[in-house]
């Protein structure tokens, strides 16, 4: 991963999306803990085009890279939906946290509309949909994060140098 660092960017920047279900925010509060690294992620590698909060956008977008929290309430119809729509808009899915990996921690549907559902009622996104990368840990550490979306940038963009600078 330290060869990830000498990496230069290129043209094309990777469009980034954090998609959230029932999770408590936490990752994302992870993914913003990369401080620095996150501005530079953006300044040289990613737009960030979907995220709770943080961009104005309605509807799930295209996106190179989903980084998805949360696990899924299947009482919650939308939320079903919305992580299939996930998968369909997205050509790598990042299983961020340990609810979106192994199901839930926290019990609360996203919206709240099914408050303290039964635990079986939330699944790992992995139940429900391809998943490409998977980040345990409650919450991921930032560093981790990082590592991942410039390996991501990476393999999408194809350049043999970079990717040699990998390691892979
Ligand atoms: Fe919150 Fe931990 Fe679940 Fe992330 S993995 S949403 S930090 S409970």
């Amino acid at each position: 991963m330290e060869a990830t660092k000498e990496a230069k960017p290129v043209a094309n920047k990777i469009k980034l999306g954090h998609v959230h279900f029932s999770g408590c925010t936490g990752c994302l509060v992870s993914v913003a803990d990369i401080y620095q690294g996150l501005l530079k992620i953006l300044d040289d590698y990613a737009d960030l085009v979907y995220a709770l909060t943080l961009v104005d956008v309605r509807h799930i977008p295209e996106m190179d890279v989903a980084l998805v929290e949360g696990s899924v309430c299947i009482q919650d119809r939308e939320s079903v939906e919305d992580i299939k729509e996930t998968r369909k808009k997205s050509r790598i899915v990042v299983a961020l946290g340990s609810c979106a990996t192994y199901g839930n921690i926290t019990r609360f549907c996203r919206g709240g509309q099914h408050n303290q559902p039964q635990h079986e009622s939330f699944l790992p996104i992995g139940d429900l949909i391809d998943v490409d990368v998977y980040i345990p840990g409650c919450p991921p550490s930032p560093e981790l994060i990082r590592n991942v979306t410039v390996m991501a940038y990476l393999f999408l963009e194809g350049n043999e140098e970079q990717k040699a600078l990998a390691g892979r």
